[in-house]
């Protein structure tokens, strides 16, 4: 996708400090980082979206998440990580090539990852379950 900043990204159009790279991914810090050492696992091959990418390869970008997770954990001594993934604007989603968000996460920083717990809906969960176990 010649208009995708993260196809130039992980083709090499726009310089980037890498972390690691293969010839499926390649993980670059993030730009506007939610916290130190902020990363994001971006698969080579243009998918907007978890719908849209090819099974095997966010196999293998998740299985790199995890080595990215764990050697950030090392370098940084973070008491923990957020590993995450958007999909559609209404979920956070900004940038329309799929990645994979590693977040090393502090005492008190500033990265906001939390719902106001809800309750179950018994009627709606009812009206969907059927259909959910069709397609699955
Ligand atoms: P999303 O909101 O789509 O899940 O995440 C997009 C992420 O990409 C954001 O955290 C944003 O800061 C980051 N980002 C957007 N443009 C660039 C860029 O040009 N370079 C880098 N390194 N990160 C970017
Ligand atoms: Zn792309």
């Amino acid at each position: 996708m010649s208009d995708c900043i993260f196809c130039k990204i992980a083709a090499g159009d726009i310089p980037s400090t890498t972390l690691f790279e293969d010839e499926k991914v390649k993980v670059i810090f993030d730009i506007s980082p939610a916290t130190l050492g902020h990363a994001l696992v971006i698969p080579k091959a243009h998918a907007a979206n978890v719908f849209e990418i090819e099974d095997e390869l966010l196999a293998h970008a998740h299985i790199v998440a995890k080595k990215v997770a764990t050697a950030l954990k090392d370098a940084t001594g973070c008491k923990g990580i957020n590993i995450l993934q958007n999909n559609g604007e209404v979920a956070g989603q900004s940038v329309f090539h799929l990645h994979i968000h590693v977040i090393p996460r502090y005492d008190d920083d500033d990265a906001h990852i939390k719902w106001t717990p809800g309750t179950q809906d018994t009627a709606g969960l009812e009206k969907i379950l059927a259909k959910v176990k069709e397609t699955l």
